[in-house]
Protein backbone atom coordinates (compact mmCIF):
# COMPACT_ATOMS: atom_id res chain seq x y z
CA UNK A 1 0.00 0.00 0.00
CA UNK A 2 1.40 3.49 -0.45
CA UNK A 3 1.31 5.92 2.78
CA UNK A 4 -1.01 8.50 0.53
CA UNK A 5 -3.38 6.31 -0.44
CA UNK A 6 -3.84 5.51 3.18
CA UNK A 7 -7.61 6.19 4.79
CA UNK A 8 -6.52 4.97 8.27
CA UNK A 9 -8.41 5.03 12.11
CA UNK A 10 -6.54 5.53 15.07
CA UNK A 11 -7.71 4.50 18.22
CA UNK A 12 -5.73 6.10 21.13
CA UNK A 13 -5.06 8.98 18.58
CA UNK A 14 -4.83 11.74 21.13
CA UNK A 15 -1.20 10.69 22.96
CA UNK A 16 2.00 9.48 22.42
CA UNK A 17 2.52 6.80 19.66
CA UNK A 18 -1.10 6.79 18.18
CA UNK A 19 -0.55 10.56 18.06
CA UNK A 20 2.70 10.57 16.22
CA UNK A 21 1.72 7.89 14.42
CA UNK A 22 -1.92 9.85 13.08
CA UNK A 23 0.40 13.00 12.32
CA UNK A 24 3.19 11.42 10.42
CA UNK A 25 -0.03 9.42 8.10
CA UNK A 26 -1.43 13.00 7.62
CA UNK A 27 2.20 14.40 6.80
CA UNK A 28 2.52 11.42 3.91
CA UNK A 29 -0.98 12.71 2.36
CA UNK A 30 -3.20 10.31 4.25
CA UNK A 31 -6.57 10.48 5.47
CA UNK A 32 -7.25 10.16 9.33
CA UNK A 33 -9.79 9.37 12.25
CA UNK A 34 -8.88 9.28 15.18
CA UNK A 35 -10.12 8.19 18.42
CA UNK A 36 -10.05 8.66 22.19
CA UNK A 37 -11.54 9.42 25.01
CA UNK A 38 -10.01 12.36 25.41
CA UNK A 39 -11.64 14.52 23.15
CA UNK A 40 -9.85 18.46 23.75
CA UNK A 41 -6.72 16.51 23.01
CA UNK A 42 -8.35 15.27 19.38
CA UNK A 43 -9.11 19.09 18.49
CA UNK A 44 -6.00 20.06 19.30
CA UNK A 45 -4.09 17.47 16.82
CA UNK A 46 -7.22 18.26 14.19
CA UNK A 47 -5.91 22.28 14.49
CA UNK A 48 -1.85 20.64 14.32
CA UNK A 49 -2.93 19.03 11.10
CA UNK A 50 -3.95 22.18 9.49
CA UNK A 51 -1.21 22.86 6.79
CA UNK A 52 -0.28 19.04 6.48
CA UNK A 53 -0.79 17.04 2.64
CA UNK A 54 -3.63 14.62 4.39
CA UNK A 55 -6.28 15.55 7.20
CA UNK A 56 -7.19 14.30 10.65
CA UNK A 57 -10.45 13.79 12.00
CA UNK A 58 -11.09 13.74 15.70
CA UNK A 59 -14.19 11.73 17.08
CA UNK A 60 -15.03 10.37 20.53
CA UNK A 61 -14.29 6.42 21.29
CA UNK A 62 -14.43 4.62 24.09
CA UNK A 63 -12.85 0.97 23.03
CA UNK A 64 -14.02 -1.01 25.64
CA UNK A 65 -17.77 0.01 24.82
CA UNK A 66 -19.68 -1.79 22.09
CA UNK A 67 -21.70 1.08 21.48
CA UNK A 68 -19.36 3.65 21.02
CA UNK A 69 -17.28 1.28 18.31
CA UNK A 70 -20.25 0.76 16.09
CA UNK A 71 -21.48 4.47 16.50
CA UNK A 72 -17.40 5.38 15.81
CA UNK A 73 -17.22 3.34 13.04
CA UNK A 74 -20.48 4.44 11.42
CA UNK A 75 -19.39 7.77 12.25
CA UNK A 76 -15.97 7.02 10.71
CA UNK A 77 -17.00 6.04 7.22
CA UNK A 78 -19.23 8.84 6.86
CA UNK A 79 -16.19 11.41 7.49
CA UNK A 80 -14.06 8.75 4.69
CA UNK A 81 -16.04 6.52 2.89
CA UNK A 82 -12.83 3.91 1.62
CA UNK A 83 -11.34 3.52 5.16
CA UNK A 84 -8.95 1.05 4.09
CA UNK A 85 -6.41 0.90 7.36
CA UNK A 86 -6.89 0.00 11.32
CA UNK A 87 -4.47 0.96 14.20
CA UNK A 88 -5.50 -0.81 17.17
CA UNK A 89 -3.54 1.72 19.14
CA UNK A 90 -5.66 2.63 22.82
CA UNK A 91 -3.97 0.98 25.61
CA UNK A 92 -3.77 0.89 29.21
CA UNK A 93 -1.39 0.24 32.04
CA UNK A 94 -3.25 -0.84 35.49
CA UNK A 95 0.10 -2.46 37.15
CA UNK A 96 -0.36 -4.46 40.34
CA UNK A 97 1.23 -7.87 41.83
CA UNK A 98 -1.17 -11.08 42.39
CA UNK A 99 -0.66 -11.16 45.79
CA UNK A 100 1.73 -8.99 47.80
CA UNK A 101 2.24 -8.65 51.60
CA UNK A 102 2.12 -4.47 52.28
CA UNK A 103 3.93 -2.62 54.43
CA UNK A 104 2.00 -3.38 57.41
CA UNK A 105 2.08 -7.27 56.70
CA UNK A 106 -1.40 -7.34 55.20
CA UNK A 107 -1.97 -9.75 52.41
CA UNK A 108 -3.01 -7.39 49.34
CA UNK A 109 -4.87 -9.37 46.06
CA UNK A 110 -5.17 -7.95 42.29
CA UNK A 111 -8.56 -6.28 42.12
CA UNK A 112 -10.41 -8.14 40.07
CA UNK A 113 -12.03 -4.97 38.49
CA UNK A 114 -8.15 -3.82 37.93
CA UNK A 115 -7.62 -7.07 35.80
CA UNK A 116 -10.61 -6.81 34.00
CA UNK A 117 -10.11 -3.04 32.73
CA UNK A 118 -7.01 -3.96 31.24
CA UNK A 119 -8.46 -6.50 29.00
CA UNK A 120 -11.45 -4.91 28.55
CA UNK A 121 -10.07 -1.89 26.84
CA UNK A 122 -6.66 -3.90 25.21
CA UNK A 123 -7.78 -6.90 24.21
CA UNK A 124 -11.77 -6.52 24.48
CA UNK A 125 -11.23 -3.12 22.81
CA UNK A 126 -9.31 -4.29 19.62
CA UNK A 127 -11.31 -7.48 19.05
CA UNK A 128 -14.38 -4.97 18.89
CA UNK A 129 -12.86 -2.27 16.68
CA UNK A 130 -11.19 -5.09 14.24
CA UNK A 131 -14.79 -6.81 14.46
CA UNK A 132 -16.71 -3.81 13.32
CA UNK A 133 -13.95 -2.25 10.91
CA UNK A 134 -13.42 -5.43 8.60
CA UNK A 135 -17.26 -6.24 8.88
CA UNK A 136 -17.73 -2.43 7.09
CA UNK A 137 -14.86 -2.68 4.97
CA UNK A 138 -16.07 -6.14 3.15
CA UNK A 139 -19.36 -4.67 3.24
CA UNK A 140 -18.36 -2.14 1.11
CA UNK A 141 -15.79 -4.10 -1.32
CA UNK A 142 -12.64 -2.07 0.06
CA UNK A 143 -10.21 -4.17 -2.47
CA UNK A 144 -7.08 -4.09 0.25
CA UNK A 145 -7.36 -3.17 3.86
CA UNK A 146 -5.14 -3.40 6.87
CA UNK A 147 -5.16 -3.77 10.67
CA UNK A 148 -2.12 -3.09 13.28
CA UNK A 149 -2.29 -4.35 16.23
CA UNK A 150 0.07 -2.81 19.00
CA UNK A 151 1.31 -5.33 21.08
CA UNK A 152 4.19 -4.83 23.73
CA UNK A 153 7.45 -6.14 24.87
CA UNK A 154 6.18 -7.38 28.01
CA UNK A 155 3.88 -9.73 25.99
CA UNK A 156 5.79 -12.75 27.64
CA UNK A 157 5.33 -11.95 31.03
CA UNK A 158 6.46 -9.09 33.64
CA UNK A 159 6.25 -8.75 36.95
CA UNK A 160 3.16 -6.77 38.56
CA UNK A 161 1.31 -6.87 34.80
CA UNK A 162 -0.30 -10.32 34.61
CA UNK A 163 -3.18 -8.41 32.66
CA UNK A 164 -1.16 -6.35 30.61
CA UNK A 165 1.19 -8.92 29.84
CA UNK A 166 -1.61 -11.09 29.05
CA UNK A 167 -3.95 -8.23 27.12
CA UNK A 168 -1.00 -8.01 25.06
CA UNK A 169 -0.44 -11.90 24.14
CA UNK A 170 -3.83 -12.41 23.79
CA UNK A 171 -3.41 -9.60 21.50
CA UNK A 172 -0.92 -11.25 19.21
CA UNK A 173 -2.87 -14.49 18.79
CA UNK A 174 -5.46 -12.18 17.19
CA UNK A 175 -3.20 -10.72 15.00
CA UNK A 176 -2.05 -14.18 13.70
CA UNK A 177 -5.90 -15.86 14.13
CA UNK A 178 -7.06 -12.49 12.25
CA UNK A 179 -4.47 -12.72 9.14
CA UNK A 180 -5.59 -16.29 8.59
CA UNK A 181 -9.40 -15.53 8.29
CA UNK A 182 -9.29 -12.34 7.05
CA UNK A 183 -6.44 -12.98 4.29
CA UNK A 184 -9.49 -14.22 1.60
CA UNK A 185 -11.00 -11.02 2.00
CA UNK A 186 -8.03 -9.17 1.11
CA UNK A 187 -6.88 -7.96 4.51
CA UNK A 188 -3.13 -8.12 6.09
CA UNK A 189 -3.38 -8.08 9.98
CA UNK A 190 0.26 -7.47 11.76
CA UNK A 191 1.55 -6.47 15.05
CA UNK A 192 4.13 -3.82 16.52
CA UNK A 193 5.43 -4.93 20.10
CA UNK A 194 7.36 -1.49 21.22
CA UNK A 195 9.48 -1.63 24.34
CA UNK A 196 9.88 0.95 26.54
CA UNK A 197 8.75 4.14 24.72
CA UNK A 198 8.81 8.00 25.42
CA UNK A 199 5.00 8.74 26.02
CA UNK A 200 2.58 9.79 28.90
CA UNK A 201 1.59 6.45 29.89
CA UNK A 202 5.05 5.97 31.55
CA UNK A 203 4.07 8.15 33.98
CA UNK A 204 2.16 5.39 35.63
CA UNK A 205 5.68 3.29 36.12
CA UNK A 206 7.54 4.31 39.06
CA UNK A 207 11.13 6.41 38.70
CA UNK A 208 13.02 2.81 40.49
CA UNK A 209 11.17 0.54 37.99
CA UNK A 210 11.74 2.91 34.99
CA UNK A 211 15.58 3.14 35.73
CA UNK A 212 15.74 -0.70 36.37
CA UNK A 213 14.26 -1.47 32.89
CA UNK A 214 16.45 1.29 31.06
CA UNK A 215 19.01 -0.44 32.67
CA UNK A 216 18.21 -3.87 30.95
CA UNK A 217 17.93 -2.14 27.33
CA UNK A 218 21.02 -3.22 25.01
CA UNK A 219 20.43 0.05 23.12
CA UNK A 220 20.99 1.86 26.46
CA UNK A 221 17.74 4.32 25.77
CA UNK A 222 14.06 3.98 25.59
CA UNK A 223 12.20 4.53 21.76
CA UNK A 224 10.96 7.62 20.57
CA UNK A 225 7.04 7.48 19.42
CA UNK A 226 8.71 8.14 15.66
CA UNK A 227 10.65 4.60 15.99
CA UNK A 228 7.61 2.83 16.33
CA UNK A 229 6.16 5.05 13.53
CA UNK A 230 8.67 3.58 11.38
CA UNK A 231 7.73 -0.08 11.95
CA UNK A 232 4.17 1.13 10.84
CA UNK A 233 5.32 2.65 7.63
CA UNK A 234 7.52 -0.67 6.85
CA UNK A 235 4.30 -2.52 7.39
CA UNK A 236 1.74 -0.31 4.84
CA UNK A 237 4.62 -0.73 1.98
CA UNK A 238 5.34 -4.03 2.37
CA UNK A 239 2.59 -5.96 0.62
CA UNK A 240 3.63 -9.35 1.60
CA UNK A 241 3.86 -8.98 5.53
CA UNK A 242 1.34 -10.76 7.61
CA UNK A 243 0.65 -12.19 10.69
CA UNK A 244 3.45 -11.47 12.24
CA UNK A 245 4.97 -8.71 15.06
CA UNK A 246 7.57 -6.69 14.33
CA UNK A 247 9.59 -5.85 17.68
CA UNK A 248 10.82 -2.18 17.90
CA UNK A 249 12.72 -2.85 21.85
CA UNK A 250 16.41 -2.31 21.41
CA UNK A 251 16.98 -5.81 22.18
CA UNK A 252 15.36 -5.52 25.47
CA UNK A 253 13.11 -8.47 26.45
CA UNK A 254 11.57 -8.48 30.15
P1 LIG B 1 -0.58 6.99 26.00
O1 LIG B 1 -1.14 6.86 27.37
O2 LIG B 1 0.30 8.14 25.69
O3 LIG B 1 -1.75 6.96 24.92
C1 LIG B 1 -2.80 6.06 24.99
C2 LIG B 1 -4.06 6.72 24.46
O4 LIG B 1 -5.12 5.75 24.52
C3 LIG B 1 -4.51 7.93 25.30
O5 LIG B 1 -4.74 9.03 24.46
C4 LIG B 1 -5.77 7.44 25.97
O6 LIG B 1 -6.73 8.48 26.20
C5 LIG B 1 -6.29 6.42 24.95
N1 LIG B 1 -7.24 5.49 25.55
C6 LIG B 1 -7.15 4.86 26.75
N2 LIG B 1 -8.25 4.14 26.98
C7 LIG B 1 -9.04 4.29 25.89
C8 LIG B 1 -10.32 3.79 25.54
N3 LIG B 1 -11.03 3.01 26.37
N4 LIG B 1 -10.84 4.16 24.35
C9 LIG B 1 -10.17 4.98 23.51
N5 LIG B 1 -8.97 5.49 23.80
C10 LIG B 1 -8.41 5.15 24.98
O7 LIG B 1 0.18 5.61 25.73
P2 LIG B 1 1.17 5.13 24.57
O8 LIG B 1 2.46 4.81 25.22
O9 LIG B 1 1.14 6.02 23.40
O10 LIG B 1 0.49 3.72 24.24
C11 LIG B 1 -0.02 3.38 22.96
C12 LIG B 1 0.02 1.88 22.82
O11 LIG B 1 1.38 1.43 22.87
C13 LIG B 1 -0.70 1.12 23.95
O12 LIG B 1 -1.41 0.03 23.41
C14 LIG B 1 0.44 0.64 24.83
O13 LIG B 1 0.08 -0.52 25.54
C15 LIG B 1 1.50 0.37 23.79
N6 LIG B 1 2.86 0.34 24.32
C16 LIG B 1 3.42 1.44 24.89
C17 LIG B 1 4.71 1.36 25.41
C18 LIG B 1 5.38 2.53 26.06
O14 LIG B 1 6.40 2.32 26.74
N7 LIG B 1 4.91 3.75 25.87
C19 LIG B 1 5.42 0.16 25.32
C20 LIG B 1 4.82 -0.95 24.73
C21 LIG B 1 3.53 -0.84 24.22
Amino acid sequence: MKLENIRAIVTGAASGIGRCITLELARAGAQVVGGDLDVDSLKELETENVGLPGKIYGIHLDVANETSVKDFITQAFEKIEDINTLVNNAGILRDGLLVTRDEEGWLRKLPTAQWKRVIDVNLTGAFLMAREFAAAAIERNIASSLIVNISSVTRSGNPGQSNYSASKAGLDADTRTWALELAPFGFRVAGIAPGLTNTPILSRVSPEALAQMTAQIPLGRIAEPYEIWQAMRFIIECDYFTGSVIDVDGGARF
